[in-house]
Formats: C-alpha cells, structure tokens, sequence
C-alpha cells in the first residue's frame, strides 16, 4: 500500500516535529529522532517530506550560521509561514511570525526598487525578543 506508506510517513513526521515544537532541527536530527520510534523511514523520503511541508508553509526553514545547516521549524497553528517573514531570537531561539503590514510592504519596496523577490519561507531576521532583550 503505497499510499498508506505514504500518509503513516508524513504523519510520523508532523508528530515529531509537533512534539518538539519550537525548537529547531536539521533534517538529520529529525532522521535520528524518527529511527528511535518505530516507523521505518528512509532518509530520502523524510527530505521529501520536509521540502512539501516547506512548500505548504507548514514548516519555516533557514539557513544557521552557527552551525552552518539548514533548519526546520514546525509552528502549529501557522498554515502559511511561506507568505510571511519571520525573525529569531539570536538569545533563546523563538521565531517570531511576523505577520504584520509593514513586513508584507517590506517586501512590496524590495521588489519595487530592487527587483528582487524575497522567499518568506526561508527568510529569518536575527532579533532579540522582548523576553531577552531585557536580560543585560
Ligand atoms: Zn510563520
Ligand atoms: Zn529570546
């Protein structure tokens, strides 16, 4: 039952990354997470799967400096973090959805005057959120 196979898949997926909500992976520590629980997964199919949660906003990915990897965020109750931007506290982590006008013009201005097209999905601002910010 390819189909079935399929769906377990990506729905072994989902619950992982919603139970880890919040923190960042990289599509390894994913595969590592996914071979401890008993669904058998190819490391091939979980990139597959990752990349059409990307396309369907359902997942925000980006590029870390630190340790130089992409990675993947799940956000429940964010359906479409492919049309907006998103900022990460450089202190603690948190993404911030920012799903705000002046973001959405942001990128209207990018396009008007430079002709460039910004990718929302995988764009993230280094910000301090206003937890840290506080701490000295
Ligand atoms: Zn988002
Ligand atoms: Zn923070």
């Amino acid at each position: 039952m390819q189909s079935n196979y399929k769906t377990k898949t990506r729905n072994a997926i989902i619950e992982y990354l919603k139970d880890n909500e919040d923190k960042r992976f990289t599509a390894r520590d994913i595969a590592e997470g996914l071979e401890e629980s008993d669904v058998e997964i190819n490391r091939s199919t979980i990139y597959r799967n990752l990349e059409r949660l990307c396309a369907e906003g359902k997942l925000v990915k980006y590029k870390e400096s630190d340790i130089n990897a992409t990675c993947y965020q799940y956000t429940e109750g964010h359906e479409s973090c492919n049309k907006h931007m998103h900022a990460q506290c450089e202190i603690c982590g948190q993404i911030i959805h920012l799903e705000n006008d002046i973001f959405q013009n942001l990128g209207e201005d990018a396009r008007k005057e430079y002709g460039i097209e910004i990718d929302y999905g995988k764009t993230i601002i280094i910000c301090r959120c206003s937890k840290c910010k506080k701490i000295k």
